[in-house]
């Protein structure tokens, strides 16, 4: 038998399209055949299982797929014997507790004898359980946020983004239960040609993790200012410095994280560097 890793990733929905693009990223290329199940990597030992988010944990338990791609909020709902190998950092959202908008609410004693309607049975009763809260789980598969206005609950436990959705539903977020990301999971029974796989895989998804959060920055400085300008310079060791024709003058190339990234090129500015460019990394490999 070939020796291939078998990742699972969302057929379609939220997830579908940065799970193959954080493959593409990592230099995978996938055939496009015509069955939709199933894809093989051109030039990686990996094949492509397309499945729907909620059965991907039971598929790597069960040695079906031998990793996966899928939400937190699924990981932890599910409880199966699978490792969590690497947070990917996208598919962010939050699982929290919503009321009516005109409910009075101060905290979570407000829910005792309650009745909450969720998806997400398993980690709503244990975050109910830690803060000792009473109350009833309707569990839902779907439309969640109806549930209050329809008289089934009175309050719900659901994935959250932006908020809209409760809004439109005259619905209010009163509580934090769980904070997502996708994350990268794999079977714990992996054998080692596939252990080496998952390993490889694991190392150009982090390369592409890091090129997207962070990117590459020249600029011009006057010689003067070289000292203090390096100092403002995170970079990845120290910043490397090239003498410019102008004489007095360097050029200075670093790599910048993007969470600071405004705040820097005010610092910079402000110390005298000139013509900045901002370049994105492709990949970044530490
Ligand atoms: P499937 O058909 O695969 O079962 P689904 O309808 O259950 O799909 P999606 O709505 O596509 O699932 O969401 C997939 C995952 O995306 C969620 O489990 C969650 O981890 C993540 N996600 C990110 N933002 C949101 C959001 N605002 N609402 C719901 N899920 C979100
Ligand atoms: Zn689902």
């Amino acid at each position: 038998m070939k020796d291939l890793l078998k990742i699972a990733i969302q057929k379609s929905g939220r997830l579908h399209e940065e799970s193959v693009k954080m493959l593409r990223e990592a230099g995978i290329d996938l055939s496009t055949g015509p069955n939709k199940l199933r894809a093989e990597a051109y030039n990686f030992p990996l094949e492509v299982l397309f499945l729907r988010d909620d059965d991907i944990p039971q598929y790597v338990e069960d040695g079906v797929a031998d990793a996966g791609i899928v939400g937190e909020n699924i990981i932890y709902e599910v409880r199966k014997k699978i490792k969590l190998v690497e947070k990917l950092r996208f598919g962010k959202c939050r699982l929290a507790i919503a009321v009516p908008k005109n409910m009075q609410y101060n905290n979570l004693k407000d829910l005792r004898g309650k009745k909450i309607a969720t998806s997400y049975p398993s980690i709503l009763s244990e975050f109910l359980k830690t803060h000792k809260v009473n109350a009833k789980i309707e569990t839902v598969s779907g439309s969640v946020e109806i549930a209050p206005g329809v008289g089934l609950a009175d309050a719900i436990c659901d994935l959250v983004s932006s908020g809209s959705t409760l809004f439109a539903n005259g619905l209010k977020e009163v509580e934090l239960v769980l904070q997502s990301e996708a994350a990268l999971v794999s079977s714990t029974k992996l054998n080692s040609v596939k252990s080496e796989i998952l390993k490889k895989l694991l190392f150009r998804f982090r390369a592409v993790k890091k090129s997207r959060h962070n990117k590459y920055i020249l600029l011009n400085a006057p010689n003067n200012k070289l000292d203090i300008i390096c100092k403002i310079l995170p970079g990845m060791k120290s910043p490397t410095i090239l003498p410019l024709a102008e004489k007095g003058w360097s050029s200075v190339h670093s790599v910048v994280n993007e969470e600071k990234f405004w705040e820097i090129i005010e610092k910079l500015k402000e110390n005298g560097a000139q013509g900045i460019l901002v370049i994105p990394i492709e990949k970044m490999v530490l």
